[in-house]
């Protein structure tokens, strides 16, 4: 029998930690506060998309800098109390704004996206959850010829990686979308992009083949973590218990349960907001797009259409301040005819990133039995998966495939 494991965080990464580990053999309690897939694993785009590849650090930034510092672009919304403690930060992810970086940053996530997206096929296959699933790919699509050519190495690096993409003309996008509204001069579709109508409850039906097979789900929220002689002592508001391994998968959350261990934050915490419409009767959209000179993501969901927005860089205490959706709102009418807004207050979820976009997958620095899986920043739903393999491999003491060692936390911790 091999020894017992505490995932911590059941969002998507925490839930596929457990599985993986549960399938290995492991006795598995998956520890939150919520249910699972509750928190930012809920209200994302639902997109497991193979362009999913793409560094944030892109070398096209830089001429586009003095909008983003001065918050006139929708995509970018820095709350300016915050830019000290986020210097640092910022210069790094700024270094990383090279061509040669950008190619190398985005060769390890497309290693990563390609294995986790065909974890994830057969897991929705062992759940039996095709129907939350869209097909027909993504379509990331172009109201300016100038932002189309602007975004030229992103299809380089998609080339490079082979990952299926198509480009698109104004009558072939129409086609594949037949009830969007003639303001797209160009687009790239995704072709082998899936993505899922309901986040939370992929997540959910993850959870349940846990559950089913025997795994434990405890409701309680973490207050610490102690080393001691032979593992951990694991403090939550139902009491403390002494374990021996443990995964942290709190998303967003992480720095503050290991900051005592000495680890400093690595994160800057991208806000993202969503809104759902409907559509006008008769009318649909079969696929995500991605509407990129206006800065939203649109993706027929079970609860409508949810429009997605960009980053929000603010403290963690600062109240929501969901500006960038009345921003795309007017963007998006003029694009499809929506109706109205199905929920009163935008919801607001938390991408916490490092500057190289890359997850942190691998083994705590200073500390034995103790496991981190977080900073999935754009791209957690996608890779869940994948990094409940790594962080099993891990926990097994087995060789790792390449795409482990880029992610390994020591970089930043
Ligand atoms: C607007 C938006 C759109 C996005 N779109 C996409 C997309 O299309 N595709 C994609 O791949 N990704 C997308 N993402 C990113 C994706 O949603 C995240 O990367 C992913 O959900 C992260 O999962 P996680 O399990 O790490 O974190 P979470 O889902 O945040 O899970 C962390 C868990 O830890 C628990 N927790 C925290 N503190 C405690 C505590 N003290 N005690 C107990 N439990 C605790 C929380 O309750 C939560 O359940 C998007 C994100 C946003 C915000």
């Amino acid at each position: 029998m091999k020894p017992a494991v505490f995932v911590l965080g059941a969002g998507i990464v925490g839930v596929c930690c457990a599985l993986e580990l549960q399938r290995r053999g492991y006795h598995v309690t998956l520890v939150d506060r919520r249910g699972p897939g509750e928190e930012t694993s809920s209200g994302n785009a639902g997109i497991l998309s193979y362009s999913n590849v793409t560094p944030l650090a892109d070398p096209a930034l830089w001429p586009r800098l003095h909008r983003l510092a001065m918050n006139l672009d929708t995509d970018f919304l820095l709350h300016y109390p915050h830019l000290p403690s986020l210097v640092p930060w910022l210069l790094s992810f700024l270094r990383r704004c090279r061509r040669q970086t950008y190619l190398h940053d985005g060769d390890a996530m497309s290693a990563l996206t390609l294995a986790s997206i065909d974890l994830h096929r057969h897991w929705i296959d062992d759940a039996g959850v095709q129907s939350l699933l869209n097909r027909g790919g993504g379509l990331k699509l172009y109201r300016q010829r100038r932002t189309f050519l602007r975004d030229r190495l992103e299809r380089e690096l998609l080339q490079r990686c082979g990952i299926k993409h198509t480009p698109v003309d104004a009558d072939q996008i129409y086609e594949l979308e037949p009830d969007l509204k003639r303001v797209f001069e160009q687009g790239v579709l995704i072709d082998e992009s899936i993505s899922t109508r309901n986040p939370e409850k992929l997540c959910k039906a993850y959870a349940r083949l846990f559950t089913e097979a025997g795994g434990e789900i405890s409701r309680a929220a973490v207050r610490a973590l102690h080393p001691t002689e032979t593992g951990w002592q694991l403090t939550t508001d139902r009491g403390a218990q002494i374990v021996d391994r443990i995964v942290v998968c709190m998303g967003a959350w992480t720095p503050q349960l290991i900051a005592p261990l000495g680890y400093a934050n690595p994160l800057a915490i991208e806000r993202g907001y969503h809104t759902v419409l409907s559509a006008q009767p008769g009318r649909q959209l079969s696929r995500p797009i991605f509407d990129v000179d206006a800065s939203y993501v649109m993706a027929p969901m079970e609860m409508g259409l949810r429009v997605t927005t960009g980053t929000n860089l603010v403290r963690r205490e600062t109240q929501p301040d969901p500006r960038q959706v009345d921003r795309v709102l007017p963007r998006v009418r003029e694009a499809f005819p929506v109706d109205q807004r199905l929920i009163d207050e935008p919801w607001m979820g938390r991408r916490p990133t490092v500057p190289d976009t890359l997850p942190m997958i691998g083994p705590a620095p200073r500390h034995r039995n103790l496991w981190l899986a977080f900073a999935h920043s754009h791209m957690g739903l996608t890779l869940g998966p994948i990094s409940g393999l790594l962080i099993a491999n891990f926990v097994d003491g087995v060789k790792q495939p390449f795409m482990a060692q880029p992610c390994d936390p020591a970089r930043y911790l």
